[in-house]
């Protein structure tokens, strides 16, 4: 049950960062290529990155800030590493 416990303590923070991520209003960021931060100021039309060719799904991908991906990130780690403890915890009965 300690795995199980841990695993839903880690799915829930993930969920939290994963809400805060969503609902907290950031600042947009620079327009730059998510692939090589190629800035893309001038390329207002563009989604396709001149320099290494990486295209954004939608223009929003190319004003996120390090930090909100950052906490995507977390978000993701958070609840998968929840889920594989949650699911050892389950397998092993601990
Ligand atoms: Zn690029």
């Amino acid at each position: 049950m300690v795995l199980v416990t841990l695993g839903a303590a880690l799915i829930g923070a993930g969920c939290v960062a994963a809400l805060a991520v969503w609902t907290e209003d950031f600042p947009p960021g620079p327009r730059r290529c998510v692939g090589c931060g190629y800035d893309m100021a001038a390329l207002l039309e563009s989604l396709r990155c001149p320099e290494c060719g990486r295209a954004a799904v939608h223009d929003g991908e190319l004003v996120y800030t390090a930090r909100q991906m950052r906490w995507r990130l977390r978000a993701a780690l958070w609840c998968g590493s929840g889920l594989v403890l949650g699911v050892l915890g389950v397998l092993t009965g601990w």
